[in-house]
């Protein structure tokens, strides 16, 4: 495996079970059969104790852990404690390294949620999506919005500090005035951090494959972003990258390393990792992954190796993200003897899509609001 040239990295964690699966989600996870976590928790702590073993583990400083799924809320308590404990047993975990972890309002009490506070975790990500309670069944979601609301008072009571909730807009049957009712009530409730993803009918979905009726228009869907990106500024939450407002001083610092093109390990089914110039994935099904652990070998699958091009291409693309924007010395690398593509970011720039300051580049909110299409270009 590649060595980390950075002294600190992330890690990802992924927890590859649902208690059902959502028509929009093309991420991998399963529903969680009998005795499926017990093997998936044997495999992670195996694949935890062999990157340990790596040569470079104890030079590397974590800065942040980050559970993702899937639904790791579905972890007990203990069983969260101990894969940390496990991590810290072989890595050197920053003592403030943000260690998240993603929640569904269903999956947690304030008990469990006070046992992973005691375990070293310090921040939550609330999957809300809707507080509709005629959209939430149709998205396949198990809670109902009384239930997403106790949820986030129980992590407030059980002393979670950084909290994040997760909506969505452009949901069929979502109009304006439902999505601006959704906005007001969750920016009520004074989330620490907002993440607001649009529906995309992603091939590996439910509804990628069967589609799905009753998505609002485009421009419906626009004024949604721009209903959201006003409202979240009223209340003093900085636009922080497209889809991600946050408090001051409550950005995502995980979420932060992937957007800067910096490093990050991996672990569990289908997870991801960048390190040096490569980019890695593991097994994804989770029964071959937890049988290539008990064989005693790293589940890496696949692995790439950037050119010095392509990494360029990922940095501008995530950097500019991001409300901080790219150094200007990038863009202008990039544009070096294209002269198609320098037409095209003076057209940005003259439709305010894009901005420059501080020898920093930026895409403004609107042109956060047009990234895709930009972004096909700088590629
Ligand atoms: S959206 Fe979340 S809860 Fe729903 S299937 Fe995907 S990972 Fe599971």
């Amino acid at each position: 495996m590649t060595v980390p040239e950075a002294a600190e990295v992330g890690w990802y964690v992924h927890v590859p079970f649902c208690a059902k699966r959502c028509g929009y989600c093309s991420f991998n996870t399963a529903p969680l059969e009998d005795g499926a976590m017990a093997r998936y928790l044997d495999a992670l702590h195996r694949e935890i104790d062999l990157l340990g073993a790596l040569a470079w583990a104890p030079r590397v400083r974590l800065a942040t852990v980050f559970f993702g799924g899937g639904t790791p809320s579905l972890l007990a308590d203990d069983d969260m404690a101990a894969v940390l404990d496990g991590i810290r047993a072989r890595f050197d975990v920053a003592p403030d390294a943000e260690i998240t972890v993603e929640c569904n309002p269903e999956s947690v009490t304030r008990e469990k949620l006070e046992g992973y506070r005691g375990a070293g975790v310090n921040r939550l990500s609330l999957g809300v999506q809707s507080l509709d309670d005629a959209i939430l069944p149709r998205l396949g979601r198990l809670h109902d919005a009384r239930g997403a609301r106790a949820a986030f008072d129980a992590a407030r009571e059980a002393g979670c500090a950084n909290l994040s909730v997760d909506v969505m807009y452009g949901l069929p049957g979502l109009d304006l005035d439902g999505w601006a009712r959704a906005v007001d009530a969750v920016l009520d409730w004074r989330p620490d951090h907002l993440s607001a993803y649009g529906l995309t009918l992603d091939a590996g979905s439910l509804w990628g494959a069967a589609g799905v009726e009753g998505i609002p228009a485009e421009q419906v869907q626009i004024d949604q972003y721009w209903r959201l990106a006003r409202a979240a500024a009223t209340r003093g939450l900085e636009h922080y990258e497209i889809s991600n407002y946050a408090r001051p001083g409550f950005r995502s610092r995980h979420n932060q390393i992937y957007w800067r093109a910096a490093e990050y390990l991996a672990a569990g089914p289908g997870a991801c990792g960048f390190v040096g110039s490569t980019r890695y994935a593991n097994v994804k099904a989770t029964p071959r992954y937890c049988e290539t652990l008990a064989a005693g070998a790293l589940p890496i699958d696949s692995s790439e190796q950037l050119s010095s091009r392509q990494k360029l291409g990922e940095r501008l693309i995530l950097g500019l993200r991001t409300a901080d924007g790219v150094p200007a010395s990038w863009l202008e690398t990039r544009l070096d003897g294209d002269e198609r593509l320098r037409r095209r970011v003076d057209t940005w720039r003259a439709q305010a899509l894009l901005a420059g300051a501080d020898d920093r580049v930026r895409l403004t909110e609107a042109g956060f609001l047009l990234s895709d299409a930009l972004f096909v270009d700088l590629l």
